[in-house]
């Protein structure tokens, strides 16, 4: 507490990140970063970038960060003018919150999902409504469409639950709701979702967001981006450019358009993770644990029969890091993001030993 903080600061409730620890050789399943490098001609372009004296960083990126918004768009098979870049979605989303979902009727957003959004709320003065998931932790998009909310946003998969919506349902809600932005937070969607993407052309009212966060290994470079017809490109624009004209620095912006380009990294990478998912998934199972069915690069589980701190717990002292949420309806749930086979085999066995 301090006189001298904005009144606003007072009524703030930040996000927790997870745990980035210091300590070498722990196996990290905490914050589902991908186990695997990022594409090796991201790393080269950021080099080529840099140069051997960085002299190019003496000038200002592109403010409108076009190269990696035309190889996004290329990606995707759209025009450049429906791709809005930022650094990181976190950003990405904060300009969403504030440009697109504030409206005189509330916000709806499920009753578990990403805890950053009710930070949001907070710090723009955004009312909101939780909308509870079914007892299979699943979206129902009649309880949204029946509440007639002034915008909707949850991410697809869900997170922390790793459930999956079909698109067919997001084209329900988004024509239910016409004059209502409906946000889809794709951070997970490349591992085993289908991309909004293909609802923009006939919805304006549908935003979906992305990330390099994940399935491209690049959480450390903070880069996201957003896809929608371009009136609500237009309006994120008008966001960042009353915030920062520069949110992506040379390095990120040679790397990220590098990585967007190189589909065969981007595949074969996530391709591997799914398919340790399901091993994974398998795994435990085989220990007793419950498993909601995952399209993410995490698992949601939990186990009749063992607390789920208790177990967070004790996996740490065994130098594996898993999320716990001490929330209502999930505290008994483990959150443990897919790791290499070998970091999945570890988890496995200390999991066996416990339970
Ligand atoms: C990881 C994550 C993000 C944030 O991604 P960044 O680009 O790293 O900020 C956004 N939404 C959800 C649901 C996530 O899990």
């Amino acid at each position: 507490m301090s006189k001298f903080w904005s009144p606003v600061v007072h009524t703030l409730a930040p996000y927790t990140p997870g745990e980035q620890p210091k300590i070498e050789g722990l196996i990290k399943l905490n914050t589902n970063e991908n186990p695997y490098p990022p594409s090796p001609l991201a790393v080269a372009a950021m080099q080529a970038e840099l140069g051997s004296d960085g002299d190019r960083l003496k000038l200002y990126p592109d403010p409108t960060g076009h190269v990696l918004r035309e190889a996004i768009a290329d990606h995707f098979g759209i025009d450049s003018d429906r791709v809005f870049v930022g650094n990181s979605s976190d950003e990405v989303l904060a300009h969403t919150f504030i440009g697109l979902l504030k409206h005189e009727r509330p916000l709806a957003f499920p009753d578990i999902t990403y805890s950053f959004y009710p930070v949001y709320c907070r710090l723009y003065g955004i009312e909101h409504v939780c909308v509870p998931l079914d007892g299979q932790f699943a979206i129902r998009v009649d309880d949204f469409i029946e509440r007639a909310p002034g915008a909707v946003i949850f991410p697809n998969p869900n997170a922390p639950t790793g459930r999956l919506l079909p698109l067919a349902e997001i084209a329900r809600l988004a024509s239910a709701l016409p004059d209502s932005p409906v946000v889809i937070d794709e951070a997970y969607v490349d591992f085993g979702g289908e991309s909004a993407v293909a609802l923009i052309a006939d919805h304006p009212n549908v935003l979906v967001t992305q990330t390099l966060s994940k399935s491209r290994s690049l959480a450390g470079l903070r880069v996201g981006f957003a896809i929608g017809q371009p009136a609500l490109i237009e309006g994120l624009t008008r966001v960042k450019d009353s915030f920062n004209s520069y949110p992506l620095d040379r390095l990120a912006l040679a790397g990220a358009t590098a990585a967007m380009q190189d589909r065969a990294w981007f595949d074969a990478t996530r391709h591997r993770v799914i398919a340790s998912r399901d091993r994974l998934t398998a795994d435990m199972r085989a220990l007793g644990f419950e498993i909601l069915p995952s399209a993410a690069n995490f698992v949601f589980a939990r186990h009749p029969d063992h607390d789920a701190a208790t177990l967070a717990s004790a996996l740490r002292e065994r130098r594996i890091l898993v999320r716990h949420f001490r929330l209502p309806r999930i505290e008994q749930f483990l959150r443990i993001t897919v790791g290499t086979d070998p970091q999945c085999a570890a988890l496995v066995d200390a999991l066996r030993a416990l339970v």
